[in-house]
Protein backbone atom coordinates (compact mmCIF):
# COMPACT_ATOMS: atom_id res chain seq x y z
CA UNK A 1 0.00 0.00 0.00
CA UNK A 2 1.66 3.45 -0.94
CA UNK A 3 2.20 5.91 1.76
CA UNK A 4 -0.58 8.26 1.16
CA UNK A 5 -3.04 5.61 1.24
CA UNK A 6 -1.94 4.44 4.48
CA UNK A 7 -1.60 7.66 5.97
CA UNK A 8 -5.33 8.64 5.14
CA UNK A 9 -6.15 5.42 6.40
CA UNK A 10 -4.50 6.07 9.64
CA UNK A 11 -5.95 9.16 10.50
CA UNK A 12 -9.73 7.78 10.21
CA UNK A 13 -8.61 5.17 12.64
CA UNK A 14 -7.05 7.64 14.87
CA UNK A 15 -9.97 9.87 14.82
CA UNK A 16 -12.17 6.66 15.34
CA UNK A 17 -11.07 6.34 18.59
CA UNK A 18 -12.01 10.15 20.00
CA UNK A 19 -15.54 9.08 18.47
CA UNK A 20 -16.61 5.41 19.42
CA UNK A 21 -17.17 6.68 22.68
CA UNK A 22 -20.37 8.92 20.87
CA UNK A 23 -22.19 5.43 19.81
CA UNK A 24 -23.27 3.05 22.38
CA UNK A 25 -23.83 0.19 19.40
CA UNK A 26 -19.85 -0.21 19.27
CA UNK A 27 -20.22 -3.73 16.04
CA UNK A 28 -22.30 -0.88 14.65
CA UNK A 29 -19.56 1.83 14.83
CA UNK A 30 -17.18 -0.72 13.82
CA UNK A 31 -18.60 -1.84 10.80
CA UNK A 32 -19.32 2.33 9.77
CA UNK A 33 -15.37 2.62 10.23
CA UNK A 34 -14.75 -0.33 8.20
CA UNK A 35 -17.34 1.41 5.28
CA UNK A 36 -15.08 4.46 5.16
CA UNK A 37 -12.19 2.80 5.09
CA UNK A 38 -13.48 1.66 1.51
CA UNK A 39 -14.47 3.30 -1.42
CA UNK A 40 -17.96 2.18 -2.16
CA UNK A 41 -17.04 1.89 -6.25
CA UNK A 42 -14.16 1.66 -8.28
CA UNK A 43 -14.62 2.19 -12.45
CA UNK A 44 -11.75 0.92 -14.28
CA UNK A 45 -11.12 1.35 -17.91
CA UNK A 46 -8.28 2.59 -20.80
CA UNK A 47 -8.73 5.39 -22.92
CA UNK A 48 -7.39 4.90 -26.27
CA UNK A 49 -5.61 8.15 -27.73
CA UNK A 50 -4.45 7.54 -31.28
CA UNK A 51 -3.81 3.60 -30.67
CA UNK A 52 -2.58 4.13 -27.57
CA UNK A 53 -3.95 2.95 -24.15
CA UNK A 54 -3.90 4.80 -20.65
CA UNK A 55 -4.93 3.15 -17.90
CA UNK A 56 -8.09 5.58 -16.43
CA UNK A 57 -10.00 4.98 -12.70
CA UNK A 58 -12.68 6.43 -11.14
CA UNK A 59 -12.81 5.91 -7.66
CA UNK A 60 -16.11 6.85 -5.79
CA UNK A 61 -15.56 6.77 -2.02
CA UNK A 62 -19.14 7.15 0.44
CA UNK A 63 -21.96 9.27 -1.13
CA UNK A 64 -24.09 9.11 2.25
CA UNK A 65 -23.79 12.86 2.36
CA UNK A 66 -24.79 13.55 -1.52
CA UNK A 67 -23.02 12.76 -4.62
CA UNK A 68 -19.66 12.05 -5.24
CA UNK A 69 -17.73 15.13 -5.67
CA UNK A 70 -13.73 15.39 -6.81
CA UNK A 71 -10.90 16.26 -9.35
CA UNK A 72 -10.25 14.42 -12.34
CA UNK A 73 -5.76 13.84 -12.47
CA UNK A 74 -3.71 13.57 -15.44
CA UNK A 75 0.00 12.02 -14.33
CA UNK A 76 2.13 9.40 -15.45
CA UNK A 77 2.89 8.74 -11.52
CA UNK A 78 -0.54 8.72 -10.64
CA UNK A 79 -1.91 5.69 -9.03
CA UNK A 80 -5.23 3.79 -7.69
CA UNK A 81 -4.09 3.97 -4.21
CA UNK A 82 -3.43 7.74 -4.54
CA UNK A 83 -6.97 8.06 -6.49
CA UNK A 84 -8.10 6.10 -3.52
CA UNK A 85 -6.56 8.17 -0.64
CA UNK A 86 -7.36 11.86 -2.41
CA UNK A 87 -11.26 10.09 -2.88
CA UNK A 88 -11.29 9.73 0.98
CA UNK A 89 -9.75 12.73 2.16
CA UNK A 90 -12.26 14.63 0.07
CA UNK A 91 -15.31 12.98 2.24
CA UNK A 92 -13.57 14.18 4.76
CA UNK A 93 -12.75 17.74 3.53
CA UNK A 94 -16.40 17.73 2.07
CA UNK A 95 -17.67 16.72 5.77
CA UNK A 96 -15.66 19.26 7.74
CA UNK A 97 -17.14 22.24 5.41
CA UNK A 98 -20.62 21.29 6.07
CA UNK A 99 -21.42 21.07 2.28
CA UNK A 100 -23.67 18.22 0.91
CA UNK A 101 -21.20 15.77 -1.38
CA UNK A 102 -18.89 12.53 -0.46
CA UNK A 103 -15.66 12.50 -2.53
CA UNK A 104 -14.44 10.98 -5.22
CA UNK A 105 -11.48 10.86 -7.75
CA UNK A 106 -10.31 10.22 -11.08
CA UNK A 107 -7.15 9.71 -12.58
CA UNK A 108 -5.35 8.73 -15.52
CA UNK A 109 -2.08 7.35 -15.86
CA UNK A 110 0.02 9.23 -18.15
CA UNK A 111 1.64 12.28 -18.82
CA UNK A 112 0.27 15.04 -20.71
CA UNK A 113 3.28 16.86 -21.62
CA UNK A 114 3.85 14.12 -24.44
CA UNK A 115 0.63 14.64 -25.57
CA UNK A 116 -0.33 17.18 -28.47
CA UNK A 117 -3.62 19.34 -27.79
CA UNK A 118 -5.45 17.20 -30.18
CA UNK A 119 -4.26 14.25 -28.50
CA UNK A 120 -5.37 15.82 -24.84
CA UNK A 121 -8.43 16.57 -26.08
CA UNK A 122 -9.24 12.88 -27.35
CA UNK A 123 -7.88 12.09 -23.85
CA UNK A 124 -10.54 14.03 -22.24
CA UNK A 125 -13.50 13.15 -24.51
CA UNK A 126 -12.35 8.87 -24.19
CA UNK A 127 -12.56 9.29 -20.57
CA UNK A 128 -15.36 11.63 -20.09
CA UNK A 129 -17.40 8.55 -22.06
CA UNK A 130 -15.54 5.88 -20.21
CA UNK A 131 -16.98 7.44 -16.96
CA UNK A 132 -20.17 8.90 -17.97
CA UNK A 133 -22.49 6.01 -17.23
CA UNK A 134 -21.68 6.49 -13.70
CA UNK A 135 -21.33 10.58 -13.20
CA UNK A 136 -23.97 13.16 -13.08
CA UNK A 137 -25.23 16.51 -11.14
CA UNK A 138 -27.17 14.14 -8.62
CA UNK A 139 -24.52 11.50 -8.63
CA UNK A 140 -20.95 12.12 -9.11
CA UNK A 141 -19.73 15.98 -10.29
CA UNK A 142 -15.69 15.66 -11.19
CA UNK A 143 -13.37 18.71 -11.12
CA UNK A 144 -10.38 20.05 -12.48
CA UNK A 145 -7.41 18.57 -10.50
CA UNK A 146 -3.07 18.06 -10.98
CA UNK A 147 -2.75 19.04 -14.99
CA UNK A 148 -6.35 19.23 -16.25
CA UNK A 149 -8.33 22.40 -16.44
CA UNK A 150 -11.49 24.59 -17.69
CA UNK A 151 -10.64 23.68 -21.05
CA UNK A 152 -10.75 20.12 -20.40
CA UNK A 153 -13.85 20.28 -18.27
CA UNK A 154 -15.22 22.30 -21.08
CA UNK A 155 -14.29 19.06 -23.60
CA UNK A 156 -15.65 16.61 -21.02
CA UNK A 157 -19.24 18.22 -20.66
CA UNK A 158 -19.97 18.58 -24.02
CA UNK A 159 -18.83 14.11 -24.48
CA UNK A 160 -21.18 13.78 -21.22
CA UNK A 161 -23.80 16.34 -22.69
CA UNK A 162 -23.48 14.49 -26.43
CA UNK A 163 -23.76 10.56 -24.52
CA UNK A 164 -26.84 11.77 -22.19
CA UNK A 165 -28.14 13.95 -25.02
CA UNK A 166 -29.30 16.63 -22.20
CA UNK A 167 -27.47 19.76 -20.93
CA UNK A 168 -26.33 19.28 -17.65
CA UNK A 169 -23.57 21.98 -16.38
CA UNK A 170 -23.78 20.66 -12.90
CA UNK A 171 -22.25 17.91 -14.11
CA UNK A 172 -18.72 19.55 -13.64
CA UNK A 173 -17.45 21.95 -12.02
CA UNK A 174 -14.46 24.31 -12.86
CA UNK A 175 -15.48 24.92 -15.64
CA UNK A 176 -15.12 28.23 -17.82
CA UNK A 177 -17.45 31.26 -16.94
CA UNK A 178 -18.62 31.64 -20.60
CA UNK A 179 -20.03 27.32 -19.64
CA UNK A 180 -21.24 28.16 -15.94
CA UNK A 181 -17.89 28.33 -14.26
CA UNK A 182 -18.63 29.96 -10.80
CA UNK A 183 -17.43 33.83 -9.88
CA UNK A 184 -14.25 33.59 -7.63
CA UNK A 185 -13.33 30.06 -8.18
CA UNK A 186 -9.97 30.94 -9.12
CA UNK A 187 -9.31 32.74 -6.11
CA UNK A 188 -11.56 30.51 -3.77
CA UNK A 189 -8.68 28.29 -2.12
CA UNK A 190 -6.57 31.16 -0.81
CA UNK A 191 -9.42 33.22 -0.16
CA UNK A 192 -10.76 30.44 1.61
CA UNK A 193 -7.56 30.51 3.85
CA UNK A 194 -7.84 34.06 4.78
CA UNK A 195 -10.88 33.47 6.24
CA UNK A 196 -10.02 30.39 8.39
CA UNK A 197 -6.82 32.64 9.23
CA UNK A 198 -9.30 35.57 10.02
CA UNK A 199 -11.51 33.07 12.50
CA UNK A 200 -8.35 31.53 13.94
CA UNK A 201 -7.07 35.10 15.31
CA UNK A 202 -10.48 36.26 16.55
CA UNK A 203 -11.04 33.20 18.10
CA UNK A 204 -7.24 33.37 20.11
CA UNK A 205 -7.53 36.88 20.62
CA UNK A 206 -4.56 37.55 18.43
CA UNK A 207 -3.97 41.35 17.04
CA UNK A 208 -3.72 41.25 13.32
CA UNK A 209 -1.13 43.77 13.10
CA UNK A 210 1.41 41.69 15.10
CA UNK A 211 0.92 38.81 12.75
CA UNK A 212 3.95 37.80 10.40
CA UNK A 213 3.71 35.02 7.84
CA UNK A 214 5.90 32.78 5.61
CA UNK A 215 4.71 30.85 2.68
CA UNK A 216 5.88 28.17 0.90
CA UNK A 217 4.48 28.22 -2.69
CA UNK A 218 3.43 30.85 -5.22
CA UNK A 219 0.88 29.14 -7.42
CA UNK A 220 -2.76 29.35 -7.67
CA UNK A 221 -3.19 28.62 -3.60
CA UNK A 222 0.18 30.42 -2.85
CA UNK A 223 -0.10 33.50 -4.58
CA UNK A 224 -4.01 34.41 -3.82
CA UNK A 225 -3.65 33.38 -0.31
CA UNK A 226 -0.75 36.14 0.10
CA UNK A 227 -2.25 38.80 -1.98
CA UNK A 228 -5.41 38.83 0.06
CA UNK A 229 -3.51 38.29 3.25
CA UNK A 230 -1.57 41.00 2.81
CA UNK A 231 -4.50 43.03 1.29
CA UNK A 232 -6.49 42.26 4.83
CA UNK A 233 -3.47 43.77 6.58
CA UNK A 234 -1.37 40.83 7.69
CA UNK A 235 2.33 41.25 7.42
CA UNK A 236 3.71 38.31 4.84
CA UNK A 237 7.07 38.62 4.90
CA UNK A 238 8.71 35.39 3.02
CA UNK A 239 7.12 33.55 -0.09
CA UNK A 240 8.94 31.13 -2.41
CA UNK A 241 8.88 29.29 -5.69
CA UNK A 242 10.52 25.63 -6.03
CA UNK A 243 13.52 27.87 -7.17
CA UNK A 244 13.75 29.59 -3.12
CA UNK A 245 12.20 32.65 -1.49
CA UNK A 246 12.41 36.21 -0.73
CA UNK A 247 12.45 37.14 2.88
CA UNK A 248 11.81 40.98 4.25
CA UNK A 249 11.32 41.63 7.93
CA UNK A 250 9.49 44.59 6.47
CA UNK A 251 6.74 42.78 4.99
CA UNK A 252 6.51 42.37 1.26
CA UNK A 253 4.72 43.77 -1.16
CA UNK A 254 3.35 41.25 -3.20
CA UNK A 255 1.26 43.03 -6.30
CA UNK A 256 5.05 43.94 -7.18
CA UNK A 257 6.78 40.80 -6.42
CA UNK A 258 4.03 38.91 -8.81
CA UNK A 259 5.52 41.03 -11.29
CA UNK A 260 9.19 40.80 -10.70
CA UNK A 261 8.55 37.19 -11.05
CA UNK A 262 6.89 37.24 -14.44
CA UNK A 263 9.95 38.93 -15.62
CA UNK A 264 12.45 37.06 -14.03
CA UNK A 265 10.97 33.67 -14.59
CA UNK A 266 11.41 32.90 -10.68
CA UNK A 267 12.25 33.99 -6.78
CA UNK A 268 15.95 32.96 -7.46
CA UNK A 269 16.37 35.61 -10.56
CA UNK A 270 14.60 38.02 -8.84
CA UNK A 271 16.37 37.91 -5.64
CA UNK A 272 19.84 38.54 -8.04
CA UNK A 273 18.16 41.00 -10.22
CA UNK A 274 16.64 43.12 -7.05
CA UNK A 275 19.17 42.79 -4.73
CA UNK A 276 16.49 41.29 -2.19
CA UNK A 277 17.05 38.62 0.05
CA UNK A 278 16.83 35.11 -0.87
CA UNK A 279 16.18 32.58 1.32
CA UNK A 280 15.94 28.40 0.16
CA UNK A 281 12.98 26.81 0.35
CA UNK A 282 14.90 25.02 3.69
CA UNK A 283 15.46 28.59 5.65
CA UNK A 284 12.00 29.24 4.61
CA UNK A 285 10.06 26.87 6.65
CA UNK A 286 11.77 27.67 9.61
CA UNK A 287 11.76 31.23 9.53
CA UNK A 288 10.87 32.98 12.86
CA UNK A 289 7.03 33.83 11.80
CA UNK A 290 3.48 33.52 13.28
CA UNK A 291 1.92 31.74 11.01
CA UNK A 292 3.94 29.38 8.48
CA UNK A 293 1.76 28.43 5.53
CA UNK A 294 2.94 25.42 3.60
CA UNK A 295 1.36 25.97 -0.19
CA UNK A 296 3.16 23.72 -2.50
CA UNK A 297 4.51 19.99 -1.50
CA UNK A 298 3.03 17.26 0.40
CA UNK A 299 5.08 16.39 3.86
CA UNK A 300 7.01 19.44 3.33
CA UNK A 301 7.25 19.54 7.45
CA UNK A 302 8.97 16.13 8.70
CA UNK A 303 10.79 14.19 10.45
CA UNK A 304 13.96 15.94 9.08
CA UNK A 305 13.09 19.58 9.61
CA UNK A 306 10.51 19.37 12.37
CA UNK A 307 12.58 20.48 15.29
CA UNK A 308 13.37 23.47 13.50
CA UNK A 309 10.25 24.88 12.59
CA UNK A 310 10.12 28.28 14.27
CA UNK A 311 6.80 28.98 13.36
CA UNK A 312 3.77 29.49 16.06
CA UNK A 313 0.88 28.33 13.80
CA UNK A 314 0.95 25.93 10.58
CA UNK A 315 -1.80 26.31 8.13
CA UNK A 316 -1.83 23.92 5.33
CA UNK A 317 -3.12 24.95 2.76
CA UNK A 318 -1.19 22.07 0.22
CA UNK A 319 -2.85 18.82 0.75
CA UNK A 320 -0.50 16.44 3.21
CA UNK A 321 2.09 19.12 4.04
CA UNK A 322 3.19 17.27 7.61
CA UNK A 323 3.85 14.14 7.72
CA UNK A 324 2.59 12.18 10.76
CA UNK A 325 5.89 12.50 12.96
CA UNK A 326 5.90 16.18 12.67
CA UNK A 327 2.25 16.15 13.17
CA UNK A 328 2.25 14.78 16.32
CA UNK A 329 6.30 16.61 17.42
CA UNK A 330 4.83 19.98 16.24
CA UNK A 331 1.45 19.19 18.87
CA UNK A 332 3.46 18.10 21.63
CA UNK A 333 5.08 21.09 21.23
CA UNK A 334 2.54 23.45 21.45
CA UNK A 335 2.11 24.61 17.85
CA UNK A 336 -1.33 24.64 16.11
CA UNK A 337 -1.39 22.89 13.04
CA UNK A 338 -4.70 23.58 11.06
CA UNK A 339 -5.43 21.08 9.03
CA UNK A 340 -5.78 20.90 5.08
CA UNK A 341 -9.17 19.41 5.17
CA UNK A 342 -10.10 22.69 6.58
CA UNK A 343 -7.45 25.07 5.76
CA UNK A 344 -7.89 24.68 1.72
CA UNK A 345 -11.48 23.72 1.74
CA UNK A 346 -12.37 26.86 -0.05
CA UNK A 347 -11.88 25.68 -3.58
CA UNK A 348 -14.28 22.75 -2.86
CA UNK A 349 -17.06 25.22 -1.38
CA UNK A 350 -17.09 27.28 -4.41
CA UNK A 351 -17.50 24.12 -6.74
CA UNK A 352 -20.39 23.25 -4.67
CA UNK A 353 -21.24 26.96 -5.35
CA UNK A 354 -20.70 26.46 -8.98
CA UNK A 355 -23.24 23.47 -8.97
CA UNK A 356 -25.98 25.60 -6.80
CA UNK A 357 -25.72 28.12 -8.97
CA UNK A 358 -26.07 25.77 -12.14
CA UNK A 359 -28.83 23.70 -11.43
CA UNK A 360 -31.01 27.02 -10.58
CA UNK A 361 -29.61 28.14 -13.81
CA UNK A 362 -28.92 31.89 -11.66
CA UNK A 363 -25.55 33.40 -11.50
CA UNK A 364 -24.27 34.74 -8.29
CA UNK A 365 -21.62 37.94 -8.15
CA UNK A 366 -18.53 37.86 -6.86
CA UNK A 367 -19.51 39.51 -3.77
CA UNK A 368 -22.44 36.93 -2.90
CA UNK A 369 -19.63 34.31 -3.54
CA UNK A 370 -17.32 35.65 -1.42
CA UNK A 371 -20.33 36.08 1.38
CA UNK A 372 -21.36 32.60 0.95
CA UNK A 373 -17.63 31.19 0.91
CA UNK A 374 -16.96 33.31 4.73
CA UNK A 375 -19.86 32.13 6.38
CA UNK A 376 -19.47 28.24 5.14
CA UNK A 377 -15.55 28.45 6.30
CA UNK A 378 -16.44 30.29 9.50
CA UNK A 379 -18.34 27.97 10.50
CA UNK A 380 -16.57 25.11 9.72
CA UNK A 381 -13.69 26.57 11.75
CA UNK A 382 -15.84 27.25 14.74
CA UNK A 383 -17.14 23.52 14.85
CA UNK A 384 -14.01 22.60 14.57
CA UNK A 385 -12.54 24.70 17.16
CA UNK A 386 -15.37 23.74 19.70
CA UNK A 387 -14.86 20.35 19.57
CA UNK A 388 -10.52 20.84 20.34
CA UNK A 389 -11.84 23.05 23.57
CA UNK A 390 -14.49 20.64 24.97
CA UNK A 391 -12.34 17.30 24.06
CA UNK A 392 -8.42 19.07 24.90
CA UNK A 393 -7.39 17.64 20.72
CA UNK A 394 -5.24 19.01 18.16
CA UNK A 395 -7.32 20.77 15.55
CA UNK A 396 -6.62 17.97 12.98
CA UNK A 397 -7.95 15.32 15.26
CA UNK A 398 -11.47 17.48 15.90
CA UNK A 399 -11.78 18.05 12.32
CA UNK A 400 -11.42 14.55 11.41
CA UNK A 401 -13.61 13.62 14.56
CA UNK A 402 -16.93 15.89 13.18
CA UNK A 403 -15.79 14.92 9.72
CA UNK A 404 -16.28 11.16 10.67
CA UNK A 405 -19.10 12.00 12.64
CA UNK A 406 -21.40 13.46 9.99
CA UNK A 407 -20.58 10.43 7.73
CA UNK A 408 -21.38 7.98 9.94
CA UNK A 409 -24.54 9.75 11.49
CA UNK A 410 -25.65 10.00 7.22
CA UNK A 411 -24.78 6.09 6.24
CA UNK A 412 -26.53 5.47 10.05
CA UNK A 413 -29.81 7.51 9.33
CA UNK A 414 -29.85 5.75 5.45
CA UNK A 415 -29.97 1.83 7.40
CA UNK A 416 -26.27 1.52 5.27
CA UNK A 417 -25.30 0.03 8.79
P1 LIG B 1 0.45 25.22 -8.45
O1 LIG B 1 1.01 24.22 -9.37
O2 LIG B 1 -0.35 26.36 -8.99
O3 LIG B 1 1.63 25.88 -7.57
C1 LIG B 1 2.59 25.13 -6.88
C2 LIG B 1 3.65 26.08 -6.34
O4 LIG B 1 4.59 25.29 -5.60
C3 LIG B 1 4.46 26.81 -7.40
O5 LIG B 1 4.71 28.13 -6.98
C4 LIG B 1 5.79 26.04 -7.43
O6 LIG B 1 6.88 26.85 -7.83
C5 LIG B 1 5.90 25.66 -5.98
N1 LIG B 1 6.82 24.53 -5.80
C6 LIG B 1 7.00 23.44 -6.57
N2 LIG B 1 7.98 22.67 -6.10
C7 LIG B 1 8.46 23.30 -5.00
C8 LIG B 1 9.50 23.03 -4.09
N3 LIG B 1 10.27 21.96 -4.22
N4 LIG B 1 9.69 23.90 -3.06
C9 LIG B 1 8.90 24.98 -2.94
N5 LIG B 1 7.93 25.31 -3.77
C10 LIG B 1 7.71 24.48 -4.80
O7 LIG B 1 -0.41 24.38 -7.37
P2 LIG B 1 -1.59 24.90 -6.46
O8 LIG B 1 -2.88 24.75 -7.19
O9 LIG B 1 -1.21 26.22 -5.88
O10 LIG B 1 -1.60 23.79 -5.33
C11 LIG B 1 -0.67 23.79 -4.25
C12 LIG B 1 -1.11 22.77 -3.20
O11 LIG B 1 -2.45 23.08 -2.77
C13 LIG B 1 -1.17 21.33 -3.68
O12 LIG B 1 -0.88 20.50 -2.57
C14 LIG B 1 -2.64 21.14 -4.05
O13 LIG B 1 -3.04 19.79 -4.00
C15 LIG B 1 -3.29 21.95 -2.94
N6 LIG B 1 -4.66 22.38 -3.24
C16 LIG B 1 -4.94 23.17 -4.31
C17 LIG B 1 -6.25 23.59 -4.53
C18 LIG B 1 -6.59 24.52 -5.66
O14 LIG B 1 -7.75 24.96 -5.72
N7 LIG B 1 -5.66 24.87 -6.53
C19 LIG B 1 -7.29 23.18 -3.67
C20 LIG B 1 -6.97 22.36 -2.57
C21 LIG B 1 -5.64 21.97 -2.38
Amino acid sequence: MEAILKAALTQIKDSSLVLEEDYSDKKRFEKAIEMVLTPQKIIKGKVKVKGKNFQAYRVEHNDARGPFKGGIRFHHQASLDEAQALATLMSLKCAVAGIPYGGGKGIVIVDPAKLSQEELKILSQEYARLITPFIGPWRDVPAPDVNTDGQIMAWMLETYEKETGQQAPATFTGKPIELGGSQGRTEATGQGGVYVLEAYIKAKGIRKNGVTIAIQGFGNVGFYFAKIASAAGYKVVAVSDSSGGIYDKKGLNIDKLSTSKEKYGNFSEVAKKEKRQFVTNEELLELPVTILVPAALENAINKENMEKISAEVVFEMANGPTDSEADHYLNEKGVDVLPDILCNSGGVTVSYFEWVQNLNGYYWTMEKVNEELKRTITKAFNDIDKIKTSKIISYRKAANYLALKRIIDAMMLRGRV
